[in-house]
């Protein structure tokens, strides 16, 4: 394919104005609804075939996220498009001002693997809402999902309005050569610098929604039973493979052997005593993430878990006990069923742990102290996060969904990923009936009257 000619070509169609119709955008949105329930099976086979994600997360970790961000854009498109209306200044007077909603242009957005049909769909349901032409890139290590991805665009989409390239770094590389209106990264912190760089080659504005090694406190009033399950859930889901899945746990001393014992349990009555048998436990995605995370458990003291079988990618469900942080396994963001334990004494403690880290994409606190919890929130910079659970945040889509720091540039879900993909346009209208005459020259005994004016202003 050509990829600058097909640019070129969606450029000439946003140019046309007719993304700009709102019943145009509503309809392209509902014609990809149809689709997408058409072809449910065939996603949630495509990601069984890709790293046997189960039916189950298949549903609730992917297509049911992205069917709802469609149901809300399509209900709410006219709305969030509104201009909307703020007050005037006193100094404009008389006018009236309003803010507007304008699609950037043609946009790119690349996705990442680990929900490879969630984090590519999700964020073009909103740029096509906002009026967009969208270029996809879905990752190439997921490729069955890129395939279907691609087939259900080409179904729907005319090419100059929405297309799918499918490819590995140098498509992506060539991708960024080029000028966009706006570009979506959901991936690495290290590619985002890769994004960030090529974006600022024609100051092309960026989301770029990315990584890190994200804490999870257990206090020692915490219910410990609640919180092993709630830590294993948002821990093992997905193998591990999460961008806000608990990295780290950091529990009070106190509290560590019985949450050892309920997370083993926990670990056990979700996946079996073999959690390589259980059809709900999903592989790493590749043998190089394999090697990545094997490493991880050279040398390690493991409580549970631990094999691994390089043949099928598959690492158990593990919990490892102290590590130092300087090992590999604290070194960077894990990204697999690999749990570090490690136990505090002190608010200190928790602080130096933490402050040896760029700032995370989230943040749990397992805490039955109130006080003790928002504190923490208040004290520690972060995307977002949850109190007495694990990755929930990210099913609201009344919240914004980002990180910051190294854990990314801007969010999105609902009503932001309109505005993420919409610059907003600050417009004045003025009166006619009157032209207060304070600010043309000359200004010779009016600065008085600017002064009071001013005041108001
Ligand atoms: P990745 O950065 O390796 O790849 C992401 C995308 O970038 C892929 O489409 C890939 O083809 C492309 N890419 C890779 N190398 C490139 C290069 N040199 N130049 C241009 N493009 C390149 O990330 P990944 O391994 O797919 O995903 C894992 C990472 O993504 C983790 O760090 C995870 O935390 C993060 N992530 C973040 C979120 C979030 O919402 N913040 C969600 C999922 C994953």
């Amino acid at each position: 394919m050509d990829i600058q000619k097909l640019v070129s070509a969606q450029k000439h169609f946003f140019a046309s104005q007719q993304t700009k119709d709102i019943s145009f955008r509503k309809n392209a949105l509902r014609k990809l609804q149809s689709e997408l329930f058409k072809r449910e099976a065939d996603i949630v086979q495509a990601l069984y075939n890709d790293f046997k994600k189960s039916e189950y997360e298949a549903i609730m970790t992917e297509t049911s996220i992205v069917y709802s961000e469609l149901k809300m854009a399509i209900k709410n498109i006219e709305k969030w498009n509104k201009p909307k209306k703020v007050l005037p200044s006193i100094l404009n007077f008389p006018s009236s001002a309003k803010i507007y909603s304008e699609p950037y242009g043609t946009v790119l957005i690349i996705a990442p693997w680990n929900y490879p049909f969630q984090l590519a769909i999700s964020p073009l349901i909103g740029a096509i809402a906002a009026g967009n032409t969208i270029v996809l890139k879905p990752s190439e290590l997921t490729p069955h999902t890129s395939t279907i991805v691609r087939e259900i665009i080409e179904a729907v989409f005319d090419e100059r309005h929405v297309a799918v390239i499918e490819g590995g770094v140098p498509v992506a590389q060539e991708l960024l050569t080029l000028r966009w209106d706006y570009i979506f990264f959901t991936g690495s912190v290290n590619v985002g610098r890769i994004v960030a760089k090529a974006a600022a080659e024609f100051i092309t504005p960026v989301t770029l929604e990315l990584g890190g090694k994200s804490p999870c406190v257990v206090d020692d009033s915490a219910s410990i039973k609640l919180a092993a399950k709630r830590i294993a859930w948002g821990k093992f889901i997905n193998g591990g493979q999460t961008c806000i899945a608990p990295d780290y746990i950091l529990i009070h001393k106190s509290q560590k052997d019985a949450f050892v014992e309920a997370i083993k349990e926990e670990i056990t009555l979700a996946y079996g005593d073999d959690p390589e048998q259980s059809s709900d436990f999903p592989r790493i995605v590749n043998t190089r993430n394999f090697e990545r995370l094997a490493i991880m458990l050279e040398n390690e003291n493991i409580l549970i878990g631990g094999k691994t079988n390089k043949d099928d990618c598959y690492i158990a469900p593990t919990l490892i006990d102290e590590p130092s942080l300087d090992s590999e396994v604290m070194k960077g963001e894990i990204f697999g069923p690999i749990l570090p334990i490690i136990s505090y004494e002190t608010e200190e403690d928790i602080a130096t742990i933490i402050g040896k880290y760029d700032k995370p994409l989230a943040f749990y606190i397992f805490s039955n102290k109130n006080r003790f919890a928002k504190k923490l929130i208040q004290q520690y910079s972060f995307g977002g996060g949850t109190i007495n659970d694990t990755t929930v945040h990210f099913a609201n889509h009344r919240l914004p969904f980002g990180g910051v720091g190294e854990s990314g540039i801007g969010g999105y879900h609902g009503k932001q990923t309109f505005d993420t993909f919409s610059h907003k346009k600050g417009i004045v209208s003025r009166g006619t009936w009157l032209d207060v005459p304070t600010r043309y020259a000359p200004y010779k005994g009016k600065l008085n009257q600017l002064k009071n004016l001013m005041k108001f202003g």
